[in-house]
């Protein structure tokens, strides 16, 4: 593939902006020629004023009939023209002699800029301007993404060239293209089109992107996503790991027989889901999505339970201490009475343990004694050693990078045979993302919820009546329920986060005289936070005032009212979470989302929608799609993909009918055309493709 620019060797000797290129991702022929106007300007014809709407960016062909200095509200060149349909007024802020002399009286000018209509009539606010006459622009001028050291008519001329030299030649394999209806178009002719505009197009299927241009584009962007995921699916289906048959009257079956309830049908769908997985001898890639409270511990329970009756090892774990405490001992509970009469053990991997603790754990772990490793991301540091680990459990996977899934995966067994992997999320991920970002996962979904749950009633409440929700608080509490107090977690400073529930815990000691108000923040030391966990579940405390810490995991069905202080700083999504550790036993149960408007005085539109969604639906997937429409995929990816991994043109709102096209194509394509496969990717994605498959 050509460059354009100078080899890397050569960087010193860049220009700035050439080195600016570099810093956008612009390396290639084809990254220019697929970098996307943002917007376009029409330079190819003049408008009447007359014609004109407020907002419009337009071309006028006019004569100055005033211009004058005035110093009223602050110093300003003020310069009226005429265009025969009307008058403008032209303002510029900052001007040199040479612009009034340009600007007399009776010069004729073309001018361009953003229309504001008024009751004083038409104006313009520093408009660009040149002499009269001249040639019109016979396409439309494209505007491009760019930053302040990269001026748009560089950056044009970049992309041209990169157009110009770059191998457009088609990749989608023949016939393809009939087969797709809105996808007519070849890549050369769209990313032609798209850079230079004829005139005469619609902006508006620019604008929207229902352009047929764009749709091929979107299309291409697509299959390489879908194409890159198929791959890394294939790779790991090469791999192989150690597969298990379920004994007859095993750990499993026992378990299964001391639950205290039975399992729900979607509970015992996806537990079949995992267990055809693990019969296989190839890693399992599974994503276990189910409400909160929808019961996925036991489903994870289950699976270690399979892999332990065949003799090897299961990890489990959270993303923190706390977590992996409130979400497991339940488990733990069930299992180790089965453990024992087999010689099993239960290993806990904290990062908070003592030294000499460790070494025993450690030691177990190796020896193949501890069939279950419990504990947080210390459960996949260098030190620790399995004998034969078999499955590896993620509880809250979003939360973990992609550094430490990998990390996991290299804890292989030894034999060359790498662990199953189970990733379980509260948070659901909505369709169209799972059909692209994570079409290499397979997912399994508990849509349903154990019998016995009450609906929680959900409350927009603004933070000056915080009395009225202090005083149903009290309500609760005298009829011997608890309550949770969640204060946000403020990135920037962990001390503010402190002070904030500090004070809260003050203030509601203070005014529930007579009830136990606890607080639990991330600082507190382990021992501490379990003192205090201890008394809220065994019912003792009254009031849990706390930050995010126990926003996942805690399991107090006398727990009736949540609320959640300045609600508005929360993602929905976390926000669903929270409010599910209310309403888990037979108790009424509400959730307040106390909101503080802004400086101004008002929650904004996107902060009062999200509230709006929360307090509309309990439905987490519908929550989970209103987060993705208001704040874009980005936030449910998280760590797993970087920005440039995102796709840049294709919507999933708008575009599942080319997502499911690129679906069924991907396959195709590398069973039939993988060299055409090959192409592809290496331009979409260049030297990122391997970050995809992380
Ligand atoms: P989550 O999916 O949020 O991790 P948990 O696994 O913590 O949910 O389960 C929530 C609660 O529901 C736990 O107390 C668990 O013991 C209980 N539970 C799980 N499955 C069932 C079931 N089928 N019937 C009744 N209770 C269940
Ligand atoms: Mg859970």
């Amino acid at each position: 593939m050509s460059t354009t620019l100078a080899k890397p060797a050569a960087q010193n000797a860049l220009t700035v902006p050439q080195k600016a290129l570099l810093k956008m991702g612009l390396k290639r022929d084809i990254d220019l020629a697929l970098h996307l106007p943002l917007r376009y300007e029409d330079e190819t014809r003049i408008v009447k004023l007359r014609d004109a709407r407020p907002g419009d960016v337009a071309q006028i062909e006019a004569t100055v009939v005033n211009c004058e200095v005035s110093y009223r509200p602050r110093r300003q060149l003020v310069v009226t023209v005429d265009d025969d349909s009307d008058t403008c007024v032209l303002r510029f802020f900052t001007f040199y002699p040479s612009l009034q002399k340009a600007l007399a009286v009776g010069s004729r000018i073309r001018v361009r800029g953003e229309l504001k209509g008024g009751f004083i009539g038409w104006q313009m606010v520093h408009p660009t301007f040149k002499p009269a006459g001249g040639e019109l622009a016979s396409a439309l001028t494209p505007v491009y993404s760019t930053v302040s050291v990269l001026p748009q008519t560089y950056l044009r001329k970049a992309v041209l060239g990169g157009l110009a030299r770059a191998d457009l030649s088609d990749t989608f394999p023949p016939g393809v293209t009939e087969s797709l209806q809105p996808v007519v178009w070849s890549l050369r002719d769209s990313l032609h089109f798209l850079h230079q505009p004829t005139p005469d197009v619609a902006l508006a299927t620019l604008e929207d992107r229902s352009h047929p241009a764009w749709q091929r584009l979107k299309a291409e962007e697509l299959l390489a996503q879908q194409l890159s995921q198929l791959e890394s699916k294939r790779e790991r289906a090469a791999l192989r790991a150690p597969s298990f048959a379920r004994v007859e009257d095993g750990l499993h079956d026992q378990l299964l027989a001391a639950l205290p309830f039975k399992l729900t049908h979607a509970q015992e769908r996806v537990g079949r889901e995992i267990a055809k997985d693990l019969a296989r001898p190839v890693p399992m890639h599974r994503l276990l999505q189910g409400d909160v409270g929808s019961g996925k511990t036991v489903v994870a329970a289950l699976a270690a339970a399979i892999a332990i009756d065949a003799g090897w090892q299961c990890a489990l774990m959270a993303p923190t201490e706390i977590l992996a405490e409130q979400h497991f001992r339940k488990l733990i509970g069930w299992l180790e009475p089965l453990f024992a009469p087999r010689g099993l053990r239960v290993a806990w991997l904290t990062g908070s343990q003592k030294k000499k603790e460790r070494t025993a754990m450690l030691a177990l772990v190796a020896s193949g004694e501890a069939a279950l490793v419990v504990g947080t991301h210390a459960v996949i540091q260098e030190q620790v050693q399995f004998r034969n680990l078999g499955v590896a459990i993620i509880d809250e996977q979003h939360r973990f990078g992609v550094a430490q899934r990998l990390a996991l995966r290299a804890k292989m067994s030894g034999e060359g045979l790498e662990p199953h992997l189970l990733m379980m999320s509260a948070t659901p991920i909505p369709r169209t993302l799972a059909m692209s970002y994570y079409a290499d996962l397979d997912v399994s979904t508990i849509d349903e919820l154990p019998p016995g749950r009450t609906p929680v009633v959900t409350k927009l409440i603004a933070d000056v009546r915080r009395e009225e929700v202090i005083e149903r608080i009290r309500a609760q509490v005298a009829q011997g329920r608890q309550v949770y107090w969640v204060c946000p977690l403020i990135e920037e400073s962990e001390a503010l986060d402190l002070t904030n529930a500090t004070q809260t815990h003050e203030s509601l000691t203070e005014a529930l005289p007579g009830a136990m108000v606890g607080l639990l923040h991330s600082r507190m030391p382990l021992p501490e936070k379990r003192a205090v966990m201890s008394l809220f579940t065994a019912g003792q405390m009254a009031v849990l005032v706390s930050t995010t810490v126990i926003e996942v995991g805690v399991d107090v069905p006398n727990a009736s009212l949540m609320v959640i202080e300045h609600a508005e700083r929360f993602g929905l999504s976390q926000l669903h979470q929270l409010r599910g550790r209310v309403g888990r036993g037979a108790a009424a149960s509400a959730c307040v989302l106390l909101y503080s408007a802004g400086e101004h005085g008002k929650l904004g539109e996107t902060a009062r929608a999200r509230l709006k969604a929360m307090a509309e639906t309990a439905d987490g997937f519908e929550i989970a799609r209103r987060d993705l429409e208001i704040r874009g995929p980005g936030e449910f990816l998280g760590a797993r993909q970087s920005g440039a991994a995102m796709l840049r043109f294709a919507d999933l709102d708008t575009d599942v009918h080319l997502l499911e096209w690129a679906r069924q194509m991907a396959p195709l394509m590398l069973d039939r055309h993988p060299q055409l496969a090959r192409q592809h990717e290496q331009r979409w994605f260049g030297g990122k493709s391997e970050f995809l498959k992380a």
